[in-house]
């Protein structure tokens, strides 16, 4: 038996099953939706694109797999060195893992050891935002702050060493000036929060974060799991400030094949490289730097650039603000939009319920959560499919009190 994620199998409806999928489509054997979410914010270039199924075919004709315990191969050299070019600044460090979570725990590691291997011994706690989601490991749970999706935790009581704040500079200066000095780092989601309930917040709390961090000796994470390539209407928050290490994620292979990224800065890399053994990083997820993964992820750079994607993503972000001009409802709190993210968000979860299927029956696939119905389409969407995708979430509110 499958035991699906986020919910309770007792009560949970029955998933749609997929038959087929393209370009923005996913088709069940009574028709097709436009796919509104992106399979999880990652699938950007569109389901079944000849492009990236061509490079995985190619790759897989040669091997599909090695490991990087003492090998290595052309899929993964290729990769890390455009991602050098391809990201700001020195984040020039590439450590291969296979899934968000888990690079998000590689850089908390990194952090933590930085300041170890330094000397600094006292410096075990991470600040972190309030309604932040890092993943569903458990340090990242940690890092998180979601009783929605981390109760479990409550059965070890508060965490001595991760402390949560607003998005907010008072409450950032006042965290400094308290624990500046047993801080390793500031994990942040930069600019939108997602999982937590699509946030968005303003730069200057990351200006402000990048100050406090050199003059405390803190690592600033980024963690751009789902803002990288593009979502906030910039390829990275990272190219507008700069953290010491970067985590992507999702969207790095074009949605095709579980991989994620840790990426250190030099100061944090040369922390490690030593005489000294125990100074390695010891981590090594069993497939990282799997080669039909950098393969896809390749060739899915490659689109985003030649194709010019930045302009695909402001035409995202100006039709929605168009479309979702003057809309309003008593039932509606906000509407917030970046980049390639809408959030319609309500004043309560049950102002959602039977959304998902209202949806469906208008051809489009939606899952809202918390209480957030939104929308992060695939880049390559057609302007009409986009325009239907609003209509969609602004009818569910036409006649309802
Ligand atoms: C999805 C997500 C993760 C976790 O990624 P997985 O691949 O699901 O483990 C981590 N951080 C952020 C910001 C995310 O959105």
């Amino acid at each position: 038996m499958i035991w699906y994620p986020y919910q309770q199998m007792k009560t949970m409806g029955a998933p749609y099953e997929i038959v087929d999928a393209e370009g923005v489509y996913l088709y069940t054997k009574e028709g097709k939706m436009i796919d509104s979410v992106s399979s999880w914010w990652s699938v950007i270039h569109g389901y079944k694109h000849p492009e990236l199924n061509q490079a995985i075919i190619d790759q897989v004709n040669r091997f599909s797999h090695v490991m990087l315990g003492g090998l290595t191969h052309q899929p993964v050299q290729r990769l890390s060195q455009k991602l050098e070019e391809f990201l700001p600044g020195d984040l020039n460090y590439c450590f291969f893992s296979d899934s968000g979570s888990v690079a998000v725990e590689v850089a908390l590691k990194m952090a933590l050891q930085y300041c170890m291997n330094r000397g600094e011994h006292g410096r075990t706690m991470i600040l972190a935002l309030e309604h932040a989601y890092h993943g569903d490991t458990f340090k990242t749970m940690e890092a998180g702050d979601d009783e929605d999706y981390h109760f479990v935790l409550n059965a070890y009581g508060p965490s001595q060493y991760v402390v949560h704040i607003p998005t907010e500079v008072q409450a950032l200066e006042q965290a400094f000036a308290r624990h500046g000095h047993q801080l390793n780092c500031l994990l942040v989601e930069p600019l939108l929060q997602g999982a937590g309930g699509m946030r968005m917040y303003d730069i200057s709390f990351l200006k402000r974060a990048r100050e406090l961090c050199d003059q405390y000796g803190v690592l600033l994470i980024f963690d751009e799991v789902a803002t990288g390539l593009g979502r906030t209407g910039n390829r990275f928050v990272a190219d507008l400030v700069l953290p010491d290490i970067l985590v992507l994620g999702k969207a790095l292979t074009g949605g095709y094949i579980g991989h994620a990224v840790t990426v250190a800065n030099q100061r944090v890399f040369e922390a490690f490289y030593d005489d000294d053994p125990g100074h390695a990083l010891m981590h090594g997820p069993t497939f990282m730097g799997n080669a039909l993964a950098c393969a896809a992820a390749l060739k899915s750079i490659e689109l985003f650039e030649r194709q010019d994607y930045m302009s695909k993503i402001r035409r995202i972000e100006a039709v929605t603000r168009r479309e979702m001009a003057g809309f309003s409802h008593p039932r509606v709190r906000e509407v917030r939009i970046m980049g390639g993210c809408v959030c319609v968000e309500v004043l309560h979860p049950d102002d959602l319920r039977g959304y998902q299927q209202f949806a469906y029956q208008r051809g489009v696939f939606s899952r809202p959560f918390l209480n957030c119905m939104y929308a992060m389409v695939p880049y390559v969407i057609p302007e009409e499919a986009l325009i239907q995708v609003l209509d969609t979430m602004k009818a569910w509110f036409a006649g309802r009190g």
